[in-house]
């Protein structure tokens, strides 16, 4: 099977989120199973400088805003995995990140720089593409690539499409005025095509022309169908319901692996789990916590965000420290939240600590230092921390959400609570605190979660089926 995997982010190329890690770890995994499957990325200034060798493949002219672009040919860096960058200068040559300039403002002309992306990808999946390779199936990922399935769909639907969400909350809006620029059909500015409440979403038009649609959690894609989580789109995606399923992303099982994470002061694995007493004495010491080996230790990594639920944790910060425990936090976002993070701290010397600020480093030291791990999102797509958590033998408090409801075992694993309010929480933090006092019960906890296995190769086989499933239904002639 060959499949063009498009994205706006990759890792290692370019990252802004949990985008950049699926399309830079399935791809890979995929080609891992047989199957050829490439990517098709555009060419920031970092894409451009840090992929390996490229040639330049074809060309394209007439594409939206008559841009023109050359598609270059290389290989996503650290993989064999072919990578197809879309080297359109006017479109993608920018000084700040891949959305938004470097004072934090949207680009002006989005709607254009990423249509341009999108018509290339169906394009390529035509039997008009310039390239020998040919796509059996087009995978397009969040608004970046939502416009494709619908030029698809102008192009005659050639190939079956699947478009995953990775975040709804992102809907890529734009004026009406911009879907002539864009070389849309005017008919498909309707609700049977791209419009949304009077303008124009990216996202919607994926969600509306794509065969299939795909979610990084099964709880997530149940979630979208109703209010609150599904933002507005949650009636066209009740009708999608037969089309949809949520298929967990992995996590790096190389970078965050606990025997040989190189980020760490000492070594530990579940069958000789010592080590993490290590990493908790050092990153109490790095923190500048007390020096408590019997402190029950508390963290939590994220982006300071309404979403990720950090105000319920600084409701209960002050609970945690009066029960004897410690708390560390990492993160950086909106600036109200940080100032809260750092006036709780110092209300707490030498039981609360954090750091604001990106720290890959840190961020790994907490997975291992600590013994529980907060994770109170507002909702969570997916979730990688907690994934992490469970290898590293740090046990998971979640809010019932998301992937964070598929991923964490109730009790067994870890504990998760229902509903995103402090008391809630609490409740959940005392359940954690009372079996943190019977070490055996603990050990059990964590090596429960440690023993799971949440590598790439088992989602990449669930979406290799649903590949087949879709092949095969066309065969079929059905639609
Ligand atoms: P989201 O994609 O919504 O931010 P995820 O849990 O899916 O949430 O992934 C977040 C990723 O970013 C994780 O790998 C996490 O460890 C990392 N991360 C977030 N904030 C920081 C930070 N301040 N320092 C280091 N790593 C961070």
């Amino acid at each position: 099977m060959n499949i063009l995997y498009a994205t706006s982010e990759a890792v290692p190329l370019v990252k802004t989120g949990g985008l950049a890690d699926v399309s830079g770890a399935l791809p890979p995994a995929l080609r891992e199973i047989g199957l050829d499957c490439r990517l098709l990325m555009p060419g920031y200034p970092a894409v451009l400088q840090k992929m390996g060798t490229a040639v330049v493949v074809a060309r394209f002219s007439g594409l939206p805003d008559a841009m023109e672009a050359r598609l270059l040919l290389s290989t996503l860096p650290g993989s064999d995995t072919p990578l197809y960058v879309l080297d359109a200068p006017l479109a993608f040559t920018r000084q700040g990140g891949p959305y938004q300039d470097a004072a934090g403002q949207d680009y002006m002309d989005n709607a254009q720089r990423f249509a341009v992306l999108s018509q290339v990808a169906a394009r390529l999946a035509s039997p008009d593409s310039p390239l020998e390779w040919r796509p059996d199936l087009l995978h397009c990922n969040d608004w970046q690539t939502g416009l494709a399935p619908a030029y698809l769909n102008f192009l005659g639907r050639p190939v079956p499409s699947v478009i995953t969400v990775h975040n709804l909350a992102y809907q890529g809006i734009f004026p009406p005025s911009t879907v002539p620029r864009l070389g849309l059909p005017a008919e498909s500015f309707s609700i049977q095509g791209v419009e949304y409440y009077g303008n124009l979403s990216f996202l919607k038009a994926g969600l509306y022309y794509a065969d299939r649609i795909t979610t990084v959690s099964p709880t997530y894609a149940e979630e979208i169908q109703r209010e609150p989580l599904g933002m507005g789109m949650q009636g066209l995606l009740a009708t999608r319901k037969a089309d949809m399923r949520g298929i967990l992303n992995g996590i790096d099982t190389g970078d965050w692996n606990p025997s040989s994470d190189l980020h760490l002061p000492g070594a530990y694995s579940l069958r000789a789990p010592s080590g993490k007493k290590r990493c908790k004495q050092k990153l109490q010491e790095e923190m500048g916590l007390d020096q408590d080996a019997d402190a029950p230790l508390f963290g939590l990594i994220a982006r300071m965000t309404h979403q990720k639920g950090l105000d319920l944790v600084l409701a209960v910060a002050e609970g945690i420290i009066q029960r004897g425990g410690q708390l560390i936090m990492l993160g950086t976002g909106d600036k109200d939240l940080e100032q809260a993070v750092r006036d709780t701290v110092a209300r707490h010397p030498g039981r609360a600590a954090c750091f604001i600020g990106y720290d890959e480093g840190l961020s790994h030291r907490i997975e291992a230092g600590a013994d529980c791990f907060l994770m109170p999102s507002r909702f969570e797509p997916c979730g990688l921390n907690q994934m992490y958590s469970l290898r590293y033998g740090t046990v998971p408090i979640v809010h019932a959400t998301g992937g964070l409801k598929d991923t964490v075992e109730d009790g067994v694993t870890g504990f998760q609570f229902q509903e995103a309010a402090p008391h809630a929480l609490w409740l959940a933090i005392e359940r954690a605190l009372s079996l943190y006092a019977d070490k055996a019960a603990w050990k059990k906890m964590q090596l429960a979660g440690m023993s799971r296995d949440f590598s790439w190769e088992h989602s990449a086989k669930e979406y290799a089926a649903m590949y087949r499933e879709m092949l095969d239904q066309r065969a079929d002639g059905a639609p």
